[in-house]
């Protein structure tokens, strides 16, 4: 028997399974229980949950379970309020990416230099983790390309509103594919969210997990 809590119950290829299990992630959080079969549907989402929740590895199964190692393209693109939170999401796929050969995720975050950037660019990734001006910058030098994005996540959408980055987040969403899955994670939900969410996603389906588990 699998219970509904078991990652075993998802739509998952057989490597990504195991390497969860290699992980120790033995049963999915009540986020990632709610959000992860909408979210392999192929459904826009919205996910409100607390810190420590496991929304990271809800987003990154998404875009681990559609990608497609052969095609060397930016397939995911997650935005990132901060570098410290970026790199921490990068490291957690990284570690979920290893039941699949040669995935290449790149950060983009300021406070780096451009060219070395630019050159990892040039070079390819499937998924990309950056903070928004920095996405911003690449986009406007057209040293990055988002048409072939098919995942997109903001992550902490709340405090990158906060932070001022409201207009920014506008701005790649609307350079990336319009074919894309867009992914909206965030603590709370203030009326800019709704905005972006009514303006910018299909359909989204709204969860809500208040307790923890
Ligand atoms: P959030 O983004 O919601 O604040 P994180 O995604 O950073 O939370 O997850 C918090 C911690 O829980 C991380 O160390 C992560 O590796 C771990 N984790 C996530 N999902 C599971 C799971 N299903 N089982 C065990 N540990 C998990
Ligand atoms: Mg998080």
């Amino acid at each position: 028997m699998t219970d509904s809590t078991s990652f075993q119950t998802l739509a998952l290829s057989a490597p990504i399974l195991a390497n969860l299990e290699s992980l120790g992630y033995k049963e999915m959080t009540p986020i990632q229980a709610a959000s992860l079969p909408l979210i392999l549907q192929q459904r826009d989402v919205i996910a409100q949950a607390k810190t420590g929740s496991g929304k990271t590895a809800a987003f990154s199964l998404g875009i681990l379970a559609k990608l497609n190692p052969m095609y060397f393209a930016i397939q995911g693109l997650v935005i990132c309020p901060t570098r410290e939170l970026a790199d921490q999401v990068a490291n957690e796929l990284r570690r979920l990416a290893r039941a699949i050969e040669n995935v290449k995720v790149l950060t983009l975050c300021g406070g780096t230099a451009m060219r070395p950037q630019i050159a990892s660019l040039e070079h390819g990734a499937h998924i990309v983790v950056g903070t928004p001006g920095r996405l911003i910058d690449h986009i406007s030098r057209g040293t990055i390309n988002l048409n072939t994005v098919q995942t997109l996540v903001l992550d902490e959408a709340d405090r990158m509103v906060d932070m001022g980055f409201y207009d920014d987040i506008v701005h790649i969403i609307k350079a990336s594919s319009p074919r894309r899955q867009t992914l909206l994670f965030s603590a709370t939900f203030p009326d800019d969210i709704k905005r972006v969410s009514q303006e910018l996603m299909r359909d989204p389906e709204q969860i809500k997990v208040e307790a923890q588990h």
